[in-house]
């Protein structure tokens, strides 16, 4: 299957079991955000590298950004949420 598998995925943020702002559902798909890079700049996320992930919610559509060193970890159905997960 590999990286591209047709499937949404659980994600956690800092161990956290993270579920859509709107939503509430658990279930993501992923995409690259690239970000303008002067604008990054701008406000100071220079370190940020340009590039976001993008959480797109399964269930409503809402695309939550995270550009900081701490980006969300991604589990397959048949992973499910590691040990831990709060
Ligand atoms: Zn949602």
């Amino acid at each position: 299957m590999g990286l591209f598998e047709k499937k949404p995925l659980l994600a956690t943020v800092l161990g956290r079991a993270f579920r859509c702002l709107v939503c509430d559902h658990a279930w993501f798909w992923t995409r690259e955000v690239k970000l303008n890079s002067t604008g990054a700049e701008l406000v100071g996320l220079a370190w940020a590298n340009t590039s976001a992930l993008g959480l797109v919610c399964d269930e409503c559509g809402y695309v939550h950004e995270f550009a900081g060193r701490n980006r969300p970890k991604l589990w397959s159905e048949k992973q499910g949420y590691p040990e831990g997960t709060r």
